[in-house]
């Protein structure tokens, strides 16, 4: 603990008349002066000798920033945030496929900076002022990207123009009120009006109870404003992602004339535990999955993630095909 001490040089005058020299240390800052030559023993309140504590002792453990890694639910495999993003937000191990948001989705999609959003700005009202309803639909607005759990709009993939709405299952579950069911009836709409054909990204876990009858009469709508779009023999594509369940999946997302579904995504209507209590029988093990409603016939295909967008330019190409020769001016 040399640094900032000097040598302070001492010269007294004895009585003999001969000077003697004293050498003193001095530590800045300190009121405690040291002989630097002849030290005198000092056994209490050797400031010098002790190093000083600085507080409490900080942990060396280094720490993770919050926000870089992520774990991988299903192979625990730890992966850096940046891979994951640009792997779509698929394990690079496994291929576990993570929750994704309606933006990021429609990022990579559609081609870039062909999306334009409609109906933005419509906010659900509580209308049978169910308690907390409100404060979570404030909460949802603030923390997600978009103002209900639907994001819907118009955009390219390849060369097709598309009416694409995506839902988000932060935004309260991905639950359908009539917000969302109305954008979604919009859009379709929309797509009967321009001859487009519709896709429709589902994640959610039903119809918005908060909302009761206003979120159940949703299914009906949808489902007769694509009954219009189908008329006009326009193709729908029905993607289901994890989780899709109930009043969701009674409605829209079953009719489309394409099903596609991401590899092991969760899908039925009534949950598993409800169906095994109402049956009294035993499940398969991968019973609500995508592979299992493939197998059975419910949905069209499995496509992983990254190649959603080249197998709906596919299928768009085939759908879309002599559009123009069906659509004769007569008709
Ligand atoms: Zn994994």
């Amino acid at each position: 603990m040399n640094l900032g001490s000097k040598i302070i040089l001492i010269v007294t005058k004895q009585k003999d008349g001969n000077a003697t020299t004293t050498f003193l240390k001095k530590t800045l800052g300190t009121e405690n002066i040291e002989p630097a030559v002849t030290p005198p023993p000092r056994t209490s309140n050797n400031a010098f000798v002790k190093k000083p504590r600085l507080g409490p002792s900080k942990s060396r453990k280094r720490e993770i920033p919050e926000g870089l890694w992520n774990k991988c639910p299903q192979c625990s495999t730890l992966l850096y945030d940046k891979e994951l993003d640009e792997n779509l937000k698929v394990c690079l191990h496994c291929q576990h496929h993570f929750p994704i948001g309606a933006r990021e989705r429609i990022n990579f999609l559609v081609e870039t900076c062909s999306f334009t959003e409609h109906d933005a700005d419509m906010v659900s009202v509580d209308p049978l002022e169910f308690p907390a309803y409100a404060e979570k639909l404030v909460r949802d607005r603030k923390s997600g990207a978009q103002k209900d759990a639907v994001v819907t709009g118009l955009g390219q993939i390849g060369t097709h123009r598309v009416a694409l709405g995506v839902m988000d299952f932060s935004f309260l579950g991905g639950s359908m009120g009539s917000v969302v069911g109305e954008k979604l009836t919009r859009l379709i709409e929309t797509g009967t009006q321009k001859e487009l054909p519709v896709i429709i990204v589902s994640t959610s876990g039903g119809a918005r109870m908060y909302e009761g009858m206003f979120s159940l009469m949703q299914m009906a709508k949808t489902c007769g404003a694509l009954a219009y779009h189908a008329k006009q023999r326009l193709p729908f594509i029905s993607i289901l992602t994890d989780p899709t369940f109930a009043g969701v999946m009674a409605s829209f997302a079953t009719v489309g004339d394409l099903i596609l579904a991401e590899p092991a995504a969760r899908i039925g209507f009534a949950g598993a535990r409800v169906i095994k209590d109402t049956t009294q029988s035993a499940l398969p093990p991968d019973f609500q999955t995508s592979e299992f409603l493939l197998e059975h016939g419910l949905i069209d295909a499995i496509v992983p993630r990254k190649e959603m967008k080249s197998h709906l330019d596919f299928y768009l190409d085939f759908l879309m095909s002599g559009q123009k020769k069906i659509l004769a001016p007569t008709e």
